[in-house]
């Protein structure tokens, strides 16, 4: 039985006792992508409704949204809106009684600058709190060769070890792109969609004396929902990437921490063998952006002329509660929670908050 903890933000140790407890329960917990408060409580709603621990993340882009579209230096905005978003679950993650992690999505060497400036960020809150802005920060330099790739990767985690925070790297290519990083699926040699079980040797050998890293593994999964067929998953490759290092550096079962990225419209049997060879998160952004837009889109239709009145022109009805933000907000983050719990029950999360 894995041991409780305080609900809320996790960093450290907790972050590290967290993980461990998936792996040994043999469930993952999903990773959601948020832009703002809305998908932010909604994710938190969700989890709180499953008794799920639930991942919090933002890509450079969601973090620039959150911080508003208004703001000229769009690299400022990054930064702004990560602190500002990461604040906001700190403030409020507590009172949903659940274990939140938060973390950053998909950063390539254009983005380095803002993983930096919210490290500066992490540190100056954790010499104030002694716990970090971000559980977690993730480097995609898969398209780099691998020793630009695992060498950035240990500046960063030389910076996050010190204050109780966690690396997630990506060896081989997800396929499509996640917010304007990535590339279509022709355009990627085929040996790069599946994760060379020695390249994850090498990092394993490099990075685990640093710190806590997982790895943000390819095998065949895009981002993205595509026609079925398209995509062929093959959790396998996670299976004998493990088995490469136990045999190798002498480790217990699973010593790596495997994350699923493009987890939506996965075939469910794929994702629970993907779990069971040691992924402890799965993201998910597509699905719920479309389960926000799908509610949002029925609620337009069924009150269509709340959104062209705001009194009715023949029957001089005011239309102010219908149109309302908080009204058909609220459907689109009811999709959201409907969809999340979905994915706890996929990934066997359901239930096994570890908050006390
Ligand atoms: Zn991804």
């Amino acid at each position: 039985m894995a041991s409780k903890l305080k609900p809320g933000v996790q960093t450290g140790t907790d972050y590290i006792a967290l993980v461990d407890a998936c792996k040994a329960g043999g469930y993952a917990l999903p990773a959601v992508n948020v832009v703002n408060t809305d998908s932010i409580n909604a994710v938190l709603e969700a989890a709180a409704k499953a008794k799920s621990d639930i991942i919090i993340q933002l890509s450079g882009g969601g973090a620039q949204f959150y911080a508003g579209k208004g703001i000229k230096d769009a690299e400022k905005a990054k930064v702004l809106g990560g602190i500002s978003a990461a604040e906001h679950v700190h403030r409020v993650a507590e009172a949903y009684g659940i274990c939140a992690v938060l973390h950053t999505d998909h950063a390539n060497r254009a983005l380095i600058p803002w993983v930096d400036a919210l490290i500066d960020a992490g540190e100056e809150r954790f010499k104030a709190t002694g716990r970090a802005l971000f559980s977690s920060h993730m480097l995609d330099l898969s398209e780099e060769s691998l020793e630009d790739n695992i060498s950035e990767c240990e500046r960063i985690l030389k910076r996050l070890a010190p204050i109780g925070m966690s690396l997630e790297i990506e060896l081989g290519v997800t396929g499509g792109e996640e917010d304007g990083v990535g590339k279509d699926l022709d355009e990627i040699d085929n040996d790069k969609l599946y994760t060379q079980p020695d390249e994850v040797l090498t990092a394993y050998r490099r990075l685990s004396p640093l710190g806590h890293f997982s790895v943000a593994a390819a095998f065949g999964n895009v981002h993205g929902v595509y026609k079925p067929g398209n995509v062929k998953l093959r959790p396998e490759i996670l299976k004998a990437s493990q088995e490469a290092v136990s045999s190798a550096e002498g480790t217990g079962n699973h010593p790596l921490h495997f994350v699923f990225h493009g987890g939506s419209g996965s075939e469910k049997a794929k994702i629970k063998e993907a779990v069971s060879y040691g992924v402890f998160k799965m993201n998910i952004d597509t699905d719920t952006q479309f389960a926000f837009a799908e509610r949002v889109g029925s609620y337009v239709e069924e009150h269509a002329r709340a959104f062209k009145y705001q009194i009715d022109p023949e029957t001089d009805k005011p239309y102010k509660k219908q149109y309302d933000p908080r009204a058909w907000l609220r459907k689109g983050e009811e999709g959201i929670i409907d969809r999340l719990i979905i994915a706890c029950d996929d990934l066997g999360s359901t239930g096994r908050s570890l908050a006390l």
